[in-house]
Parts: structure tokens; C-alpha cells; sequence
């Protein structure tokens, strides 16, 4: 399983759209591992985790082939992981000439869910039954329930509850494909004792663990920081989900956090963990 990093930041982004900070400045002048979009990921070439607003420029980049992507699951409905716009423009006629062939899987919790029809009702979708949506855009939506495996053909994957905007269905997610499983963990705070318990007995062979507060590690529970990020780690591997050696990368990096990329990876490296980048390509 192929897995690229299209988006590495938090929801401004990085440079933060209209920040002065040093990290926006400094990243705005080395361009590079620096420029970070909003956070979403690939899978093979067929499989997207979350679209925010920056998919029209990651598809482009990583030359992602759209009408041929076959599922996108959704993390949460925070605007920078969810754009219902940016789906709305499957509709055809109007804004989609050739049509897709297949309908596109979308798997999210009923929040997420529910968020994505408000957004096409509010949006562009005016005047269209909130019950013919997805059949209009041509979605084929799946609710995942928090602890129950879902499948989409041989996509499997396990939905764990975040402590991230509570009360809107945050998940983070376990997802199998050829007998490899990487966990997503973008947007999750620490685990309540409940989600820690649903991922009892999986094996992961690789986990991507978020930095959102980067180096300055606030008391603050809805985002990991440095040291909350390798405790996370460090649950995983005394639960034995995650071999010590196994790769994990940090990822979802705000300015906040204060951090550039070579400060952020000085940081993480003597922990094995890989800080992660847009474009990066991994194989797990
Ligand atoms: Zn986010
Ligand atoms: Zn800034
Ligand atoms: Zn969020």
C-alpha cells in the first residue's frame, strides 16, 4: 500500500494565509518542505483520505487522476479536511462534461456525513432534495460506525473516536488494504480510555501521528504536541499495536507550534520518527 502525504498543516496552512510569525515568514522565504497544505492523504492511486480546499492544486502535483478515484473517507468535517464545494462540482451537466464512471464511495460518521449534505445544501446544491444529493453528484455515501471494520471493495478500515471537535464524529482511522495496515491519526488529541480499547489486538505496520501544537506542547487536549505526539507512540507500542521499530510519521503541523521542518525533524529523529512533508511518498 502506497501512501502519499498530499497535505501536511493544519487548517491555515503554512505559511498561515495572513500570518507575519517567524515560521510563516522564514517558510514563505525557503518555500519547500515549508509550503504545507491542508492536511489529506493518498492511497494507492484510487483511494483519498479527507478533501479540503486544497485538492484542486494536490491533485494536479500528484497527478491524481479523479474521476477515476474510486472512495474518499473523511477524517471529520473541519472546512480544512471537508470542502463539499469541491464535490459539488461532480454534478453534470453544468460543471462535470464527462461523468465518472463509477459512483465515488464516501465513508464518514453520521456527523461528517450529515455536515457534507448542509454544505451542498447551503452551497451550490440550492433547490435540490437533501434525500437525491449523493445520487445527484453520483456519491455512494457509507456511515462507519466508531469500532466496527467497514469495508469499500478491499479497502478495510477500523473508525476509533478522536478527542478532537467534540460531539462532530471525529475519527481516526486503522486502514488495511493487501495485508498492511497504517493508522491515521490526523486531528486527535489523546484517546479517550473507550477508543484506546477498540484498537486492542490490531497490528499496524506503520502510524501517522499528529504534531498540530508542534514544539511548544500546551496543556491542550483537542491536538497532540511533541511530547503528547510520543505518547501517543508509546501507547501504541505498550498496547502492542505497533512494533518499537515500526515507521511513524508526524503530521497536521500548525504555525502555532513554531516549528520549520528541519527543526521539527532535528527534534524527532533521535525517536525514529519521520516528520512528514507534502509529497511524501511511503510505502507500507
Ligand atoms: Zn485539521
Ligand atoms: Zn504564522
Ligand atoms: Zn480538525
Amino acid at each position: 500500500m502506497r501512501l502519499v502525504f498530499l497535505g501536511t498543516a493544519a487548517a491555515e496552512g503554512i505559511p498561515g494565509l495572513w500570518c507575519g510569525c517567524r515560521v510563516c515568514r522564514e517558510a514563505r522565504k525557503r518555500g519547500g518542505k515549508d509550503i504545507r497544505r491542508r492536511c489529506s492523504y493518498l492511497i494507492d492511486s484510487d483511494t483519498m483520505i479527507d478533501f479540503g480546499p486544497d485538492s484542486f492544486w494536490q491533485s494536479q502535483t500528484e497527478h491524481i487522476d479523479l474521476p477515476a478515484l474510486r472512495r474518499i473517507i473523511f477524517t471529520h468535517p473541519h472546512g480544512d479536511h471537508l470542502s463539499p464545494e469541491q464535490l459539488y462540482y461532480r454534478h453534470a451537466p453544468g460543471f462535470c462534461v464527462d461523468v465518472p464512471e463509477y459512483p465515488l464511495d464516501i465513508l464518514a460518521s453520521k456527523e461528517t456525513m450529515r455536515e457534507l449534505v448542509r454544505g451542498f445544501i447551503n452551497g451550490s446544491a440550492v433547490g435540490v432534495d437533501p434525500t437525491q444529493v449523493f445520487d445527484y453528484l453520483r456519491l455512494r455515501p457509507t456511515l462507519v460506525k466508531p469500532g466496527v471494520w467497514t469495508s469499500s471493495d478491499d479497502v478495510e478500515m477500523l473508525p476509533v473516536p478522536a478527542s478532537h471537535a467534540l460531539g462532530m464524529g471525529a475519527m481516526i482511522y486503522a486502514i488495511r488494504r493487501g495485508g498492511r495496515t497504517v493508522l491515521i491519526a490526523n486531528d486527535t488529541g489523546d484517546l479517550a480510555p473507550e477508543s484506546w480499547a477498540m484498537l486492542e489486538g490490531v497490528k499496524l505496520d506503520a502510524a501517522v501521528i499528529e504534531c498540530t501544537m508542534g514544539l511548544r506542547n500546551p496543556k491542550y487536549h483537542l491536538h497532540l504536541g511533541f511530547d503528547t505526539a510520543l505518547a501517543f507512540r508509546r501507547h501504541l507500542v505498550d498496547m502492542g499495536c505497533l512494533a518499537t521499530d515500526a515507521p511513524v510519521y508526524a503530521n497536521h503541523f500548525s504555525h502555532n507550534g513554531g516549528g520549520l521542518h528541519d527543526e521539527l525533524q532535528e527534534k524527532f529523529a533521535p525517536h525514529g520518527i519521520t516528520v512528514a512533508y507534502d509529497g511524501l511518498s511511503v510505502e507500507i
